[in-house]
């Protein structure tokens, strides 16, 4: 029986390293791997070790210093990758060998130039050959959800009989849509014999922009894995994105109830340590982890946010690591939220002054565009006609409880 424990497996150091402005070196990967250790996930699949000699060590290191995790390299259905995969992961005290092979006519034909048959000999050669090496096996059809389902069911249970213990189901170009999804899932699993002594598994590309979707679906299927990467980075548009995944199953766990290993308190170190070394940045509205995944400049949501957070925070930013939420002073603003953003600075103002450094807040927005602790310090000094005062350590403090009207909410749109 499926529990509701789902498997994290991460690929950003495969998948997410091979997209364009990912690649990393060696070290590190390995820094990376540690922090995904921290994270909490279950297997990290550190590289492609026929691909590369720099891929293999990355594999070869990962294996042999991060604990916790078990160590995933991938391997074509080819025995020479094969070996290398189960060369370079044999420092690591778990290991996985995740083998491939594309099984839709498309990536047959035009691609590998090879029979349906061909294929299925190959997958089950593959998956004897890695059990030299290790019994957690897997295997994914590339371009899966376009495979023809009769023939994807006999590779499937093929390689189940050869002893495949993961059976990953890839959405390779990111085309389904979450009801195809679970229709999909729903039918492999009830149809292959034996589908219950394996684990199946999603790995869904992000190309319209529904790859967490389709990874739930997935999961309400019946899949128990979930492969998916930090930021959601990986070939083209991506992969499914840990953070949103796991945040899902946390937030709407009425929805969802699904368990996971992750430390949700990692997940903001883990996408800082990500852009840290790739040097790539994460789109500001990225949900969980962007720039303003938790920042309200909105007058009526920052009147909101001081009254009662939940008017406009489904999830606490400490939760997923953020350190607080932030009211971004610009001119959709309020005298709500220039009062607090005073306090949070050590600076409490008089009624009359509120009115003037508001008013000056709202007129350097129009030119700024957003206003820091420092603009506002120097603002409270010229209307005190002092010094500016240094930014003091951010506190909070208790919510001011009274009537408001726009002038003090400020504006901004309230959906
Ligand atoms: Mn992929």
């Amino acid at each position: 029986m499926p529990t509701d424990r789902l498997t994290i497996f991460d690929t950003t150091l495969r998948d997410g390293e091979q997209a364009p402005g990912f690649s990393m070196h060696v070290d590190e990967k390995v820094r990376l791997a540690r922090q995904l250790a921290r994270l909490g996930v279950d297997v990290i699949e550190a590289g492609f070790p026929i691909a590369s000699e720099a891929d293999a060590e990355a594999v070869r290191r990962v294996a042999a210093e991060v604990r916790g995790p078990v160590i995933a390299g991938l391997a074509r259905c080819h025995p020479a990758d094969i070996d290398r995969a189960g060369l370079a992961l044999s420092p690591a005290a778990r290991r996985r060998i995740h083998t491939f092979i594309a099984t839709s006519d498309l990536h047959l034909a035009r691609k590998l130039r090879m029979t349906r048959e061909t294929c299925l000999d190959a997958a089950v050669a593959a998956v004897r050959r890695a059990r030299r090496y290790t019994d957690d096996i897997q295997f994914s059809a590339e371009d899966a959800t376009r495979s023809d389902m009769d023939f994807l069911c006999r590779v499937v249970e093929a390689v189940i009989a050869a002893g495949c213990t993961t059976i990953n189901l890839p959405d390779t170009v990111g085309y389904s849509t979450p009801d195809e999804v679970a229709a999909f899932f729903t039918a492999i699993i009830s149809r292959v014999p034996h589908s219950d002594a394996v684990t199946f598994s999603a790995h869904c590309h992000d190309d319209l922009g529904l790859a967490a979707a389709n990874t739930l679906a997935a999961v309400c299927a019946g899949a128990r894995q979930v492969e998916c990467t930090v930021n959601g980075i990986g070939e083209r548009a991506g992969n499914a994105s840990l953070e949103e995944v796991v945040m899902a199953t946390r937030v709407r766990a009425d929805r969802l109830p699904f368990t996971t290993g992750i430390d949700t308190a990692q997940i903001f170190p883990s996408s800082q340590l990500l852009t840290e070394l790739t040097g790539q940045a994460v789109q500001a509205n990225k949900a969980i982890v962007g720039r303003n995944a938790f920042a309200h400049e909105a007058g009526i949501h920052q009147d909101g946010m001081l009254k009662d957070r939940r008017t406009y925070e489904i999830m606490r930013p400490e939760d997923v690591g953020v350190p607080q939420a932030t009211l971004v002073l610009g001119k959709h603003s309020g005298r709500h939220a220039v009062r607090r953003r005073c306090e949070q600075i050590g600076v409490t103002l008089e009624p009359q002054e509120l009115d003037q450094v508001y008013t000056a807040i709202v007129a350097l927005a129009d030119r700024e565009k957003t206003v820091n602790d420092k603009d506002l310090a120097a603002v409270v000094a010229r209307v005190r006609g002092g010094a500016a005062a240094a930014p003091a350590a951010i506190v909070p403090t208790a919510v001011p409880d009274f009537n408001s009207t726009p002038a003090e909410v400020g504006y901004g749109h309230g959906v």
